[in-house]
């Protein structure tokens, strides 16, 4: 077969383009990023040959070799690993698969070549081998095949794949250096490099000097391995930059040995930053699994619960056989007890850091309080523990307060953690059913992640304290003792005089007649200061936030008719009550009455029920209050 060129996928061509014209200074990670994909081709052949032993094929001895040719200005880093074929060279060099590469290249400017760092983070680590190397040629050979495969491209729209041989299995990646990248010819260069970025790789990455000699440029120990006194925190960074694929630094690290009923060893990391596919529904975990230093996958839902799938780096057991197939790490009793250990550890942590440096446990809580709220709905066990590292936005303070802090603040006579689920903060802030809560200084949590509906319905008390919606039931509010302004403070204020019992009687039972069943109740409020009116549910029905929610994802199909709440203090309200008193009132109000209610939906981000006749209705009104 002759040798055959190819185009690169147009995010290839681009993102090439963009690496080899940007003046980024730190060119030699392409060296992170090449021993990083040869240690995962290594590590790959391991488990691969756990099942098919023939791969070996009598070279066992697994590591990087890296060469210098002066006189040619070339670098060579070759590895025994699992190799390519031509299909995979073509689909793995030329095109980019990962989701959300796309919109990384994309946003990749030409000036803005910082960027690039974050290259391994989007699965095209490879291609930083442009940024040092104007042609690069890739020699491969899959283990278990026969045939060797050429690759090579000088960076810029297209490459080349034809047939060669080769002697063993793994690849081997040529490096032709551009002008003025000499400084990678040296060893000392290529050391100091290897020691910085590649230290904690397990696979040895042996420098072969002109005469023969081999040196050892790493420890070549698993990280996880070492005892934490003899690991820094560089080391620690570089190897949660490896794992991770990320390039933030870890805001949590946690390295642990167990020893005894259960033998493991783990190195945890918690992000800084939110990794892009943390809401990705496929993903439920990305901890690397490894039984005695082999590593056997990072696709092991099992290792943790879903809500911390937050979690990057390291389990390493002992207890599981070497052979250990996917299928068996099911239901497996041995991860279900690390699980347990990981839950345990990573809440003890989180504990430790919400007590002592709260400002920063603010920080993870915005990453990633979303998440671990799944836990409070799904994972009973952990319930309390969870409600108790949990942070929430608050009508009474700026900043995120704990449930502890509002139980502390409770007003006398309040039982309840009253609660109101939205769309935005602001929003909610604004909220008319809030209005009585906050005459009354009664502390209100503001909510407004999707999982917040849904924990909520499952019911759950913290200390004994039902949490309760602002927007359901009666809202006890006559019971707590607010602070409501003195007398003196009032004085200015003049707070308006309610309608009289009897007329808001008759508007009540007006109201009622002309909503008919598109309201379940019609009825005085005690929570609404400054608006007319508002709508609340039933004390057995759906929380209003939650079903619209369920609405918009088609989980749900009819609309639950709700609470007209008017406002007796309110002018339209005493001017309404007023009139029902009067004879044709039924037909005279009609019109302000079906107003009043599609004026409660729009605040709670429901449309009129019916937009044409609201713009009519509204026009009618409108009219009226000019002529
Ligand atoms: P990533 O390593 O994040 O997948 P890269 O751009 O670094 O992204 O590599 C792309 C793919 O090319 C790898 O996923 C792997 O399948 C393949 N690859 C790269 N280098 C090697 C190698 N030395 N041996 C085998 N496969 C390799
Ligand atoms: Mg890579």
């Amino acid at each position: 077969m002759t040798d055959q060129t190819m185009q690169f996928q147009a995010e290839v061509a681009r993102l090439l383009h963009i690496v080899t014209h940007s003046l980024y200074s730190q060119k030699e990670i392409f060296l992170r990023e090449l021993i990083s994909n040869a240690s995962d081709a290594c590590d790959k052949l391991r488990f691969a040959a756990q099942t098919d032993s023939g791969l070996w094929d009598g070279d066992s001895d697994l590591k990087v070799m890296l060469r210098i040719d002066k006189a040619a200005r070339t670098i060579t880093l070759t590895d025994n690993g699992i190799g390519m074929n031509r299909d995979e060279l073509i689909a793995n060099l030329g095109t980019i698969a990962r989701s959300g590469t796309g919109e990384f290249v994309a946003g990749l400017q030409d000036d803005n070549a910082k960027d690039v760092s974050l290259i391994g983070q989007f699965g095209v680590g490879f291609y930083s081998a442009f940024m040092v190397a104007g042609k690069v040629e890739v020699t491969s050979r899959r283990a278990g095949e026969a045939q060797a495969w050429h690759w090579v491209s000088d960076g810029t729209g297209s490459f080349t794949i034809g047939e060669t041989d080769k002697p063993g299995r793994g690849t081997s990646i040529l490096l032709h250096l551009r002008e003025g990248e000499d400084e990678f010819l040296e060893a000392d260069r290529l050391r100091g490099i290897v020691k910085t970025y590649s230290d904690h790789i397990a696979l040895p990455v042996v420098l072969q000097l002109e005469d023969d000699k081999e040196e050892t440029l790493n420890a070549a120990s698993a990280l996880w391995s070492r005892a934490k006194s003899e690991v820094t925190e560089e080391q620690y960074k570089a190897f949660y930059h490896h794992v991770a694929h990320a390039f933030d630094d870890p805001w949590a690290t946690l390295h642990a040995r167990a020893e005894g009923k259960l033998d493991y060893s783990l190195l945890l990391f918690v992000p800084s930053q939110p990794p892009r596919d943390l809401f990705d529904p496929a993903r439920k975990s990305a901890l690397r699994l490894y039984v005695r230093r082999i590593f056997i996958t990072d696709r092991c839902d099992e290792l943790v619960p879903a809500w911390l799938r937050f979690l990057r780096g390291v389990v390493d057991s002992a207890d599981l056989p070497l052979n250990v197939s996917r299928e068996m790490l099911q239901n497996n009793p041995v991860l279900t007890r690390i699980r347990q250990a990981i839950t345990r550890r990573v809440l003890g942590e989180l504990e430790r850091k919400a007590a002592n440096e709260a400002e920063s446990y603010a920080d993870f809580w915005q990453n990633f309080g979303a998440v671990l709220k799944e836990g409070i709905y799904e994972d009973f066990e952990h319930r309390q523990q969870l409600l108790k590292l949990a942070r929430f936005r608050s009508s009474e303070h700026d900043g995120w307060v704990s449930l502890a802090d509002y139980i502390a603040r409770m007003k006398p006579g309040q039982n309840a953690i009253y609660t109101i689920n939205g769309d935005s903060i602001e929003g909610l802030k604004r909220s008319p059913q809030l209005e009585g809560f906050r005459a009354k200084g009664v502390e209100v949590l503001l909510l407004t992640d999707a999982v917040d509906d849904f924990w909520l319905a499952s019911a759950p008390d913290f200390e004994g304290k039902p949490f309760r919606s602002v927007t359901r039931g009666g809202a006890d509010l006559d019971a707590i003792q607010g602070e409501e302004k003195s007398e003196t403070d009032k004085a200015g204020e003049d707070k308006p005089e309610a309608v009289e019992g009897a007329a808001l009687g008759t508007l009540v039972a007006l109201l009622k007649t002309v909503l008919g069943e598109r309201v379940r109740d019609v009825r005085e409020s005690k929570r609404l200061t400054d608006s007319a009116c508002c709508l609340v549910a039933g004390d057995g029905d759906m929380d209003m936030h939650l079903e619209r929610l369920l609405r918009l994802n088609k989980q749900f199909a009819q609309e639950t008719p709700r609470i007209l709440e008017i406002n007796p203090r309110h002018p339209l309200i005493k001017g309404m009550a007023e009139r029902a008193g009067q004879s044709g009132a039924a037909d005279a109000l009609r019109d302000n009455a079906l107003l009043l209610l599609d004026q409660a939906r729009i605040v709670e981000g429901e449309p009129p029920a019916d937009p044409q006749a609201f713009a009519q209705r509204l026009a009618k009104v409108m009219a009226a209050g000019i002529i």
